[in-house]
């Protein structure tokens, strides 16, 4: 028998058992030689300190165990680059996933330590905007999960998404500080750093065999610094790798600045740096367009390809057998840039010949798309990319003189399709497309719904599809059934376990068996028993940050998500006002109790997003206050929404509002965990609606308003929305309150012009949609009525959200995209 190379078997020190009595040792450990605290005056964030380096030595065999794995295997490797990640807290779910809840909680309470008030001071690790960063947390979840040798590249922001909180009803951004404490998950990899250019010049070099490379003199240069954290999998199945990207100046100080005086220029250069990866960008759904956005793109793209070129070589040492061993999924096109850059790194760095490093490109990547809406399309100025990055325009350039070549000769494309499916958008100023250099670049372009992906094969990607027909494929979203189910609602996982026994947190499709149980009072009622206890939970944190009272027997109606005209909380909240004007004019009728809860964050310089939270604010303070109401209706705005915030409200909710203008939202994910957590939807056919509709059956979900097809019919016949107002008195006169100030007393013209869209073009069919809504509530109304009927479609919900686990979209993508193997189903 051949040795094996000692790398691949290196010793580990064993750990014993996670007993209470070790657990206890290590985290006191911890604390006093790490922390660097004595127990008797150790703070509660020392105890957090300790107690994360404690669960995450116990990762570390497990951590090593896997790389191993993977170099002795020889196994494909996935890398998944996404400009952001909104992880959340890290504690819960890594003890959870490896089993130490329960051993660390009793360890810490013989230390007189709580392990919730722990939980709960961990910052969450907000680095993303909304869903698009969540898709990519689950996903790193999932891998680890279903077995995939997995990394995450992404970019280590010192201030994550803004910290949102309320002045006067309107929203306020705050620097979000994650990192104050220090971040004991992480390992800081000084070794791999890597040189990252800008600017400069092209030059051409003639090699001593006669061949001509070019090559690119950048005239600016900074670090790039890796930041690891171990993602570890269910029942510690495997742990990846989180790495993030820190950008750090080269030279620290200039000292002969500093030398003759100039104190402030001689850090300019490391300020300048570091603004790289200062601060994530605030937009969600809205393309950035800075300087310094394309600048933090390629920086991270750069870094990560030249770190997955470096891997690749030492451990296969030919580049030729790089789509055999290596793919790279591109979360939407923040990262396309690493299409050309694996172009330079392979033809001018190594040597390669175009076409085949073309063919190796391509063969690597794969591109996933997220969103249709054209202002989050992304395009860089030809100009300003031929200054960043002149070698990098240079190949795009190339790129498309081939394909656009293709196009004619292949495909016979006519001028139309030519400009259609070029790298180069011609329309007023010349500007790089990311899509379709994402597009070309990739062997598969997905969408993450089928409704979606129809949609991406009719507009934005037509032509392209019709150049390269294979190429496009759906794998629709999902989440991580263990933070967003056993995580987040432990009482609702016992009654579960309790009654199908415990394989479904390893087989997420045996909650099918629920089904059986629906309609049985008992486990009815202790469904029902559950909810309670989460909405009393709710309550009391409702009371506590907005010093609202809410009723826990009322219908919770949940819409927690980014702000955005398109998710249409205007049209919740003018339900609100219409269902008060209700109440008023007719107290002798019944109602269902209600509260309207909403959450979410405004991107900053999107003036009406920020006008419908101050709205919902204005209106719940007339509404809450008003004695007419005799509290059947509570309308909430809950700050600061965030993973932590959602892990409380959804376990809570009964109603979850998700009411896109159909074909707008490309799939959600919030809605996939109300309906893990037993709430019922209320929602339009749109994205993963449209496949939530299917999977739990129409008896079972609320759907309402225009389709996808009648909403372009609109909007092409050019149907203005005054008789839809005319034909709806409750719409009329809601509108009419709100935009006469009703609500604004103080600012009678506030919300004058918000009102005015609704009436002019209404694009978001706000009123075309309103009594089919109305009407849709009304039957939620009759649901409520109805306990064992409502019990009966929660518990249905809960039953069949499989088909919504990220595990499931995981191994699509293995199998259909990547190659690579996961453990089976
Ligand atoms: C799941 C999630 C989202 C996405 O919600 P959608 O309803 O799909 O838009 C956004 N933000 C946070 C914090 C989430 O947990």
């Amino acid at each position: 028998m051949p040795q094996k190379p000692i790398v691949y078997d290196a010793p580990t020190p064993e750990r014993p058992a996670a007993s209470v009595e070790a657990i206890q040792g290590e985290i006191l450990e911890r604390l006093i030689y790490s922390v660097g605290k004595d127990p008797i005056v150790a703070r509660p964030h020392d105890w957090l300190a300790a107690t994360i380096l404690a669960v995450r030595d116990r990762v570390m065999d497990l951590w090593m165990e896997s790389s191993r794995e993977t170099w002795r295997t020889s196994n494909k490797r996935v890398y998944y680059l996404s400009l952001e990640f909104l992880i959340g807290r890290l504690m819960r779910d890594a003890m959870s996933n490896v089993g130490l809840i329960e051993p660390v909680r009793d360890a810490l309470r013989n230390l007189n330590v709580d392990l919730g008030d722990l939980i709960n001071l961990e910052p969450d690790a907000a680095l993303g905007n909304g869903g698009l960063g969540r898709l990519a947390a689950c996903f790193l979840e999932s891998m680890s999960s279903v077995k995939i040798p997995a990394y995450g590249y992404g970019i280590r922001y010192v201030h994550g998404l803004f910290r949102q909180e309320m002045s006067e009803g309107w929203q306020v951004e705050l620097p979000e500080e994650w990192l104050a404490h220090g971040n004991p998950w992480e390992f800081e990899r000084r070794e791999s750093a890597y040189e990252i250019g800008f600017g400069g010049h092209v030059e051409p070099v003639t090699d001593p065999d006669g061949t001509v490379r070019q090559e690119w003199r950048p005239n600016d240069h900074l670090l790039a610094v890796a930041f690891d954290t171990p993602i570890v999998g269910w029942r510690g199945a495997r742990v990846n790798t989180l790495r993030l990207w820190s950008a750090q100046p080269i030279d620290p100080i200039l000292l002969d600045k500093f030398n003759s005086g100039d104190h402030i220029g001689a850090l300019e250069e490391s300020a300048r740096a570091e603004a790289i990866t200062r601060v994530l960008y605030p937009a969600d759904s809205t393309a950035a367009g800075q300087e310094l956005r394309l600048r933090q793109e390629f920086f991270f793209s750069s870094a990560s390809l030249q770190d997955i070129v470096r891997r690749h070589l030492q451990q296969y040492g030919d580049l030729g057998s790089l789509p055999d061993k290596v793919a790279i999924q591109l979360n939407d096109t923040h990262p396309a840039i690493s299409i050309a850059e694996l172009m330079r790194i392979l033809v001018d760095d190594n040597g390669l010949k175009w076409a085949d490093a073309w063919k190796l490109t391509r063969g690597t990547f794969g591109y996933t798309n997220h969103t249709l809406l054209p202002e989050a399309l992304e395009s860089w100025p030809v100009a300003l990319l031929e200054r960043l990055l002149p070698r990098h325009m240079q190949i795009i350039y190339q790129i498309n003189a081939d394909v656009l070549a293709e196009a004619r000769q292949r495909a016979k494309f006519n001028d139309g399709q030519i400009a259609s499916v070029s790298l180069i958008d011609e329309a007023g100023g010349r500007r790089v497309r990311m899509g379709q250099l994402a597009f070309v670049g990739s062997h598969s372009i997905n969408g993450v719904s089928a409704l979606h992906t129809e949609l991406m094969k009719q507009t934005v990607f037509s032509d392209l599809h019709k150049l390269y027909p294979d190429r496009i494929n759906n794998k629709t979203n999902g989440i991580t059934p263990r933070r967003w189910l056993m995580q987040c609602n432990p009482g609702l996982t016992k009654l579960i376990g309790d009654r199908i026994g415990q394989g479904f947190l390893d087989d997420i499709d045996l909650l099918q068996g629920l089904k059986a149980h629906a309609e049985d009072p008992g486990f009815q009622e202790q469904f029902a028993g559950v909810k309670k206890a989460n909405k009393q939970r709710l309550a009391k944190l409702i009371k506590d940050r907005t010093n609202i009272t809410v009723s826990p027997d009322a219908l919770f109606d949940v819409q927690i998500k980014r702000i955005h005209e398109y998710k249409r909380q205007l049209l919740n909240v003018i339900q609100a006002v219409a269902a008060y004007d209700e109440i008023r004019a007719h107290p002798e009728r019944d109602y269902v109790p209600r509260v309207k809860i909403f959450a979410g964050k405004a991107a900053p310089g999107y003036w009406n997003a920020k006008l419908i939270i101050k709205l919902i604010n204005d209106v719940a303070k007339v509404i809450n206050h008003d004695p007419a109401v005799r509290g059947l209706l509570k309308v909430v705005f809950l700050p600061n929404y965030n993973v932590s915030l959602a892990e409380v409200i959804v376990p809570a909710a009964d109603l979850s509002e998700q009411i896109s203008t159909a074909g707008m939202e490309a799939s959600g994910t919030g809605n996939m965990k109300f309906m893990a957590n037993g709430a019922i939807t209320i929602g339009t056919m749109d994205g993963a609606n449209v496949e939530m509709h299917k999977e739990v059956g129409a008896d079972n979900i609320v759907i309402f308003g225009l389709s996808t097809a009648e909403v372009n019919e609109q909007r092409a016949k050019g149907i203005a929305p005054a008789a839809a107002i005319e034909a709806s008195p409750r719409l009329k006169e809601a509108l009419d309150s709100i935009a006469s100030g009703v609500f604004s007393p103080d600012d009678p013209n506030r919300y004058r012009d918000l009102i005015g869209g609704l009436r002019d073009h209404d694009w978001f069919m706000v009123a075309r949609d309103f009594d089919a809504y109305v009407a849709a509530q009304a039957e939620v109304d009759a649901l409520w009525n109805d306990k064992k009927r409502w019990n009966a479609i929660a518990i249905r919900n809960t039953a069949s959200v499989g088909f919504f686990s990220s595990d499931r979209t995981i191994r699509q993508y293995a199998k259909e995209i990547w190659g690579v193997t996961a453990t089976p189903a």
